[in-house]
């Protein structure tokens, strides 16, 4: 998608501290971290949200679970553990139009939200 943020962050046209990358997922740290740790994983397809998934779009995002495990078993947070958030759509606030999961942790979470 042209004009889509993360898109251009997957194509490399803006700058990213990318934590985690392989054919179909990407994860990179927020540029406005809500806590010590917080990282979007983003499946490279450009898939708007949660309510525009395909039926065939679902084995990607049950990846994506895989791929958080892996990053928090890296980075030592897979025990303490973490916060995973998806907007969708308008009411949740979502700003960037392409799916991504808000991986957060390195405090205690019981009071953020992203
Ligand atoms: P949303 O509100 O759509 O669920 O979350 C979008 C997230 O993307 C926000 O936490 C915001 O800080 C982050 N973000 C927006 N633009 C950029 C960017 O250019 N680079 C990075 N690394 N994060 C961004
Ligand atoms: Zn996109």
């Amino acid at each position: 998608m042209e004009d889509c943020i993360f898109c251009k962050i997957i194509k490399r046209e803006i700058p990213s501290e990318i934590v985690y990358e392989d054919d179909e997922v990407i994860a990179f740290n927020d540029v406005n971290p809500l806590a010590p740790i917080h990282i979007l994983v983003v499946p490279k397809k450009h898939i708007d949200c949660i309510a525009h998934l395909a039926e065939e779009d679902l084995p990607l995002i049950s990846k994506i679970y895989g791929v958080i495990n892996k990053i928090a078993e890296e980075k030592g947070f897979k025990e303490n553990g973490f916060k995973v958030i998806v907007n969708s759509g308008k009411d949740s606030g979502q700003e960037v139009m392409h799916i991504h999961f808000h991986l957060l942790a390195g405090t205690n979470l019981a009071h953020i939200n992203a």
